[in-house]
């Protein structure tokens, strides 16, 4: 069957949920999705950085955080605001660099910073050792998050490694159509964890960052699909990472091989990266990731995107199209004859 979707702003008094900012059955069907995916408790948020926003609610004024350099730009731009308010210090570390990641967690305190973790980072594609950090992390009693959007629960699952809370923009893979924003946060069915999900539930009751019940029923019928959805995208990303990687018109293919997220740097320069982006019409131009279709963008094009991502740099969000026919446009898009 599938879940109805209730819209209603208050509810008959004396039951458990007296207004829809605090609940609503159809969030509720959806967080024992994402729940059950993740092996935790989830909540939904109005979009992935309200997500984010709520896990940031979890360190204290006079706290620090460490963060991938290279991170979903907004989230860094988030960050960096937070930073410039002084009301927590930020320390960006390559989330890559397990030994230099460990290095800065030995200035950090436990009971009140947090080592916020992004694999594969977006959109640079670098992958964190997440069990290796983690384990450090705990150790120290710091907390930890990863950012899960790119892998999805079918690929990675970190709070099977001991991550306290994990983010999802369901935006993206999970929702899967490019036609909705949501988010969750996804923490342990544990004493820990339940103490930082009502931390964050509080949080999106009180600033109201909440998700719409149609919302939250399109992001329910995209989770059905994710599956087949992400096994076909991933096909199709290994195949062209196969055939990009010996592309004359390419430096170098960013593939951490899983997933259906690549980054690739072409020879020219932003005005080269430009011209592939303007050329191509079966694959989309456009922000955003993980939809059917598939999409590419210079990232450096947004005007927040942070200046170690390389001018050249295209991030391709590999749909489930036929193969042949995203290899052709790509290939006449990038200058070259088409060849497999
Ligand atoms: C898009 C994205 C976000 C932000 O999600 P929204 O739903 O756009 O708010 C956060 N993290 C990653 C990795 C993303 O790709």
């Amino acid at each position: 069957m599938a879940e109805p979707v209730t819209f209603t702003s208050t509810y008959l008094a004396g039951g458990p949920v007296n207004y829809a900012r605090v609940g609503n059955p159809t969030w509720t069907a959806l967080e024992d999705v994402i729940g059950g995916l993740e092996g935790g408790e989830a909540l939904a948020f109005a979009s992935g950085l309200a997500a984010i926003d709520a896990v940031l609610t979890l360190v204290p004024p006079g706290g620090r955080v460490i963060a991938p350099g290279h991170a979903y730009n907004n989230t860094t731009g988030l960050l960096r605001e937070y930073a410039a308010e002084g009301r927590f210090e930020v320390r960006a570390v390559d989330i890559s660099d397990t030994g230099a990641v460990l290095a800065e967690l030995d200035h950090l305190e436990g009971g009140r910073d947090l080592l916020h973790i992004e694999s594969p980072t977006n959109p640079m594609m670098e992958v964190a050792d997440i069990p290796a950090l983690v384990s450090a992390a705990r150790e120290r009693g710091i907390l930890t998050a990863v950012d899960n959007t790119f892998a999805t629960p079918l690929l990675q699952t970190p709070l099977a490694d001991g991550v306290d809370v994990v983010i999802h923009s369901a935006t993206k893979y999970l929702s899967g159509h490019s036609d909705v924003l949501m988010g969750a946060v996804v923490t342990a069915p544990t004493e820990r964890g339940r103490a930082l999900r009502a931390r964050m539930l509080n949080r999106r009751t009180l600033h109201g960052a909440i998700p719409g019940p149609m919302e939250a029923w399109i992001v329910l019928r995209g989770i059905r699909t994710l599956s087949v959805r992400l096994e076909r995208a991933s096909a199709n990303a290994a195949e062209l990472v196969r055939r990009l990687s010996d592309h004359p018109a390419v430096i170098r293919v960013r593939y951490p091989g899983l997933g259906a997220m690549i980054a690739i740097e072409v020879y020219g320069g932003a005005a080269a990266a430009d011209r592939v982006c303007a050329d191509v019409r079966l694959w989309t131009h456009s922000t955003s990731l993980g939809g059917v279709e598939s999409q590419l963008e210079r990232r450096r094009a947004q005007p927040a995107e942070v200046e170690t991502v390389p001018e050249e740099l295209i991030r391709l969000s590999v749909g489930i199209e036929d193969v042949e026919d995203l290899w052709r446009d790509l290939a006449q898009a990038l200058g070259s004859p088409s060849r497999s």
